[in-house]
């Protein structure tokens, strides 16, 4: 094995470290959504994590480019899907039929009474 080798190994073991810690801290620091069901939290996601998320069968979620937006949902009213993306702190979009709400939240310690793993 040449020295350089190892050197290399050494690097990348370090960016790795600090791309899973600088994620660690994104993660903390970040706003999230919060979805409820029912008014039973059903999960808590990052905002700067682009991801879709169903909720049952009657709603889709997307988080992209740090907004949150119904994508779709099988209520009748629709009401929920022409709310369009929202991103700002405490923003709701509620799907009234399905029981569903979605709401952002400055930091994962904010509501207290939450979970802090995603619920299933
Ligand atoms: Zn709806």
């Amino acid at each position: 094995m040449k020295k350089a080798d190892v050197i290399l190994g050494a690097v990348v073991l370090l960016l790795c470290v600090l791309w899973l810690g600088g994620r660690h801290v994104l993660k903390r620091d970040g706003a999230y959504v919060v979805v409820k069901r029912d008014g039973q939290l059903y999960g808590r996601y990052a905002l700067d994590e682009e991801q879709e998320i169903a909720v049952g069968t009657g709603n889709r979620i997307v988080i992209e480019d740090g907004t949150a937006r119904m994508a779709d949902a099988d209520c009748p009213d629709q009401i929920c899907v022409r709310q369009g993306r929202i991103s700002s702190d405490g923003a709701v979009i509620t799907c009234m039929p399905n029981r569903v709400t979605v709401q952002i939240t400055g930091s994962a310690g904010e509501d207290a009474d939450a979970p802090d793993a995603i619920a299933y």
